[in-house]
């Protein structure tokens, strides 16, 4: 990844998934930026930007177009090309990833669609300009979008949603060069994690039946958003790519699996 410039946006802290892409693609020689949300975020995100070489910080919440054209005008002001964008970032009110999904109210359907989906489409956006052909956007995204995952909720519509936008992107961005990919990560025990009911059982249940019978880590993940940014995968786009030791070929619980 030498020579090529890339905006990391999602890193929380060091078990975040935005993390474990941000060390390899650092690792591998490239030149980061970190988008982060809120103050509060800033003195945990700079200290591992500052470890990877980066002192280039946006505060950048994503739920606002005017925050999103302002981080990057001044990564232009910095940067006259972009290579690459790592979108990391989902929300909803965690009182509606327990219970039910048909309870799911209007007011945080919004909200999380517009955080969880509409946000990649606007960083779509404001990132083409600055893409010369062999540019590279990547999304995260989670099995609850294909199957439904107990008390993942409203939260797998969007990630149905940022998946099938991976896709149209990928077809509207791709006449220029630019590749569009989502990795499906099996559950890492991470900030955003915490918020969903029960997360524990989903966490043992596929470290049970997962063919690799083990759960995934952040630098699984990193090895698989590497490859998707490099141009190694020059050829993939529009690809939903699991990293999840197998689960998603799954079809029933395994014969070795103990109760949990
Ligand atoms: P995390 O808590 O470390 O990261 C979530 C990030 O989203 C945080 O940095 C947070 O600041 C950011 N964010 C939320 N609302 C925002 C806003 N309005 N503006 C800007 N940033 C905002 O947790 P994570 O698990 O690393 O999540 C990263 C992505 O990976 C999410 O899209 C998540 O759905 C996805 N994912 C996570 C798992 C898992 O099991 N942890 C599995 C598959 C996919």
């Amino acid at each position: 990844m030498q020579g090529k410039r890339g905006l990391i946006m999602g890193l929380a802290n060091d078990r975040s998934l935005a993390w474990g892409i941000a060390k390899a693609l650092g690792d591998a020689g490239a030149e980061l930026a970190f988008s982060y949300q809120g103050e509060a975020l800033e003195k945990r995100v700079r200290p591992l930007a500052e470890q990877l070489g980066s002192n280039m910080l946006l505060d950048c919440d994503v739920s606002s177009m005017d925050a999103l054209d302002e981080s990057f005008a001044q990564l232009a002001k910095k940067w006259e090309t972009l290579d690459f964008v790592v979108h990391a970032i989902g929300f909803s009110d965690k009182n509606e990833l327990r219970g039910k999904f048909v309870d799911t109210t209007m007011d945080n359907f919004l909200l999380t669609m517009n955080i969880s989906v509409y946000s990649f489409i606007a960083v779509a956006q404001r990132a083409r300009p600055m893409m010369k052909p062999g540019g590279s956007l990547l999304t995260l995204t989670y099995y609850g979008a294909e199957k439904v995952i107990p008390h993942y909720n409203v939260m797998g519509v969007a990630k149905a949603g940022l998946e099938a936008s991976v896709k149209y992107l990928a077809m509207d961005l791709g006449p220029e060069g630019i590749r569009v990919n989502g990795i499906s990560a099996g559950p890492i025990k991470t900030l955003a994690a915490s918020g969903i009911g029960d997360f524990r059982y989903i966490m043992k249940w596929n470290e049970y039946n997962s063919p690799l019978r083990r759960n995934v880590t952040i630098e699984d993940v990193g090895g698989a958003g590497l490859y998707l940014l490099s141009d190694l995968a020059s050829g993939v786009t529009g690809e939903i790519h699991h990293v999840d030791a197998g689960y998603n070929v799954v079809g029933m619980k395994a014969e070795d699996a103990p109760d949990i």
